[in-house]
């Protein structure tokens, strides 16, 4: 059975973990981040340094070891029942983030919506990435080159998979508004996609 899911897609900054962690309070709503998934690796775990590495550079962690990841995370919420693929609804922050990522996820998710929070004016991603790396300590937002470099690697390998879900499924959200207001937008987004 695949999973009912709604893609929280965004640049780095757009704000897709803060809303996230509010949304995935709402019952019957899972909140997974893929960030979150790596920066909860145990230290001998060897996937652990190999993002540390990439991560650390601004890149994208390869394919195929971040698609295992998170679909051993999911199978084991479903398993330990704090997912329910019966009733329950996916938010999915941080993946797929390129083409491969979204073609290797076709088996398993029923996208039914992307929450696509977008932000023209880069300046404002970037003062939010540095203000994030002093508050949490991210190595990845830490210098100005990594997170342009991140930026970059949105732009090119990211965005696009926009297509691969078409416009029909993509909500496109302004993300330089207050958290509040970002998050009346998402709900009235998720409010339509439940009837
Ligand atoms: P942000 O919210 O700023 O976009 P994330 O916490 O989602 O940052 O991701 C941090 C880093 O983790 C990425 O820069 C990348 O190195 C790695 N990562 C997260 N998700 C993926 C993914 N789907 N594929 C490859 N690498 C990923």
């Amino acid at each position: 059975m695949k999973l009912r899911t709604i893609l929280l897609f965004g640049s780095p900054g757009a704000g897709k973990g803060t809303q996230g962690n509010i949304l995935g309070s709402i019952p019957t709503y899972l909140h997974v981040s893929s960030g979150d998934l790596f920066r909860n690796l145990r230290v001998q775990n060897p996937l652990g340094q190999t993002f540390l590495d990439y991560a650390g550079k601004g890149q994208l962690v390869p394919d195929e070891p971040t698609i295992k990841l998170w679909h051993d995370d999911i199978e084991n919420r479903i398993h330990n029942g704090i997912f329910n693929p019966e009733t329950d609804t996916l938010l999915l922050d941080g993946l797929p983030r390129n083409a491969a990522q979204a073609q290797l996820l076709d088996d398993t998710l029923n996208v039914v919506g992307v929450l696509n929070l977008f932000c023209k004016d880069l300046d404002i991603m970037v003062e939010r990435l540095q203000a994030r790396a002093l508050r949490e300590n991210r190595l990845d937002d830490a210098n100005l080159d990594t997170i342009r470099n991140r930026l970059e690697v949105y732009e090119a390998e990211t965005r696009p998979v926009l297509e691969h879900y078409g416009d029909d499924l993509v909500h496109t959200i302004d993300s330089t508004q207050t958290p509040v207001r970002v998050l009346r937008d998402v709900l009235a987004v998720l409010a339509n996609l439940e009837t």
